[in-house]
């Protein structure tokens, strides 16, 4: 897609700093990192979010980011890692093509604040599931 700074990167167009490639996906670093290392999986193909990707590749990029935590936690002394990947303005995306954040973390790095825990109640929660559940009968 045509300005589309993530197609450009992930097409070689403009140099990042590349941890690994193949047919399907470049993983760059972060420029803006949470952490050092923080990674970045970009499809090749341009995909605005989680919900325009096909399966294979949403499940390609999901596994080579995995690899890449289980990389950075042995090449730079991690012992974990978050996939993060955020759809839509809410959810804090901000390059609208699609990107698996791959963020390192070490005990009480203060990193990341995600959510805090909140209540419902077992009426509630049918209620939201009779609400869902019909939109994801194939
Ligand atoms: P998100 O908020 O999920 O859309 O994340 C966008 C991420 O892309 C942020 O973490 C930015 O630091 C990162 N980013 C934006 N432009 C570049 C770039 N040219 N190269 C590497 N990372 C970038
Ligand atoms: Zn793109």
């Amino acid at each position: 897609m045509e300005n589309c700074i993530f197609c450009k990167i992930a097409a070689g167009e403009i140099p990042s700093a590349t941890l690994f490639e193949d047919d399907r996906v470049r993983v760059i670093l972060d420029l803006g990192p949470a952490a050092r290392g923080h990674a970045l999986v970009l499809p090749k193909e341009h995909h605005a979010d989680a919900t325009e990707m096909p399966e294979d590749l949403l499940g390609h990029a999901m596994a080579v980011g995995a690899r890449v935590g289980a990389a950075q936690m042995k090449a730079l002394g991690y012992d974990g890692f978050n996939l993060i990947q955020n759809n839509g303005l809410s959810a804090g995306q901000t390059v609208f093509h699609f990107h698996l954040h791959v963020i390192p973390r070490r005990a009480d790095d203060g990193v990341l604040g995600l959510w805090k825990p909140g209540t419902t109640t077992p009426e509630e929660m049918a209620e939201t599931a009779a609400l869902i559940k019909p939109l994801l009968e194939a």
